[in-house]
């Protein structure tokens, strides 16, 4: 890897509070950065070759399985040498799925969860029925429970307000 290529590279990157490197030049369709070497002439991923600039060249596989260069940092346009990792698609994927488990923004109502289903905890929880009896019938954990009773009570709130709102704006002012 030639110099002049790895200088006009950094160039293209900035620093941010979570990352020391985000990619500032091209982005492909699907959200990496494209890097158009100078020496070469040829437009790779700006993360795999900054994998490479760090490491030395990507090997075609890792255990076995055809090798992925993964984002620890979830940030596709992050070219930082901390936060690359040489993977397979099967641990990426892996790696994703954990991810989307532990996020807390996560919407409850995922493809576990019926529509149907959640219509009964809210008319449970209407009748007064506490979450770790609701969990005791229905096998769910009481953490996921609170989670639905605590959106539900959100919209609930949501409502009376607009309904407030909406008697208020009634209101013929003096
Ligand atoms: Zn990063």
């Amino acid at each position: 890897m030639a110099t002049k290529s790895i200088e006009n590279f950094q160039s293209k990157t900035t620093a941010t509070n979570a990352c020391t490197h985000i990619w500032n030049g091209n982005v492909s369709r699907n959200g990496y950065g494209l890097y158009r070497d100078p020496v070469t002439g040829k437009t790779v991923y700006a993360h795999r070759f900054a994998y490479e600039m760090h490491n030395g060249p990507i090997p075609d596989t890792y255990e076995e399985k055809p090798s992925v260069i993964m984002h620890k940092c979830d940030n596709r346009l992050c070219v930082s040498r901390d936060c690359l990792l040489l993977a397979n698609q099967a641990l990426n994927m892996a790696d994703k799925k954990a991810k989307k488990r532990c996020n807390p923004n996560r919407k409850f109502r995922g493809p576990n969860l019926t529509r149907r289903q959640l219509a009964v905890f809210h008319r449970l929880m209407d009748r007064g029925f506490s979450n770790y009896q609701i969990c005791k019938m229905c096998g769910k954990s009481e953490s996921h429970m609170h989670q639905i009773r605590k959106k539900y009570n959100q919209a609930k709130q949501h409502a009376i307000i607009l309904e407030m709102i909406k008697w208020m704006l009634a209101i013929p002012t003096a």
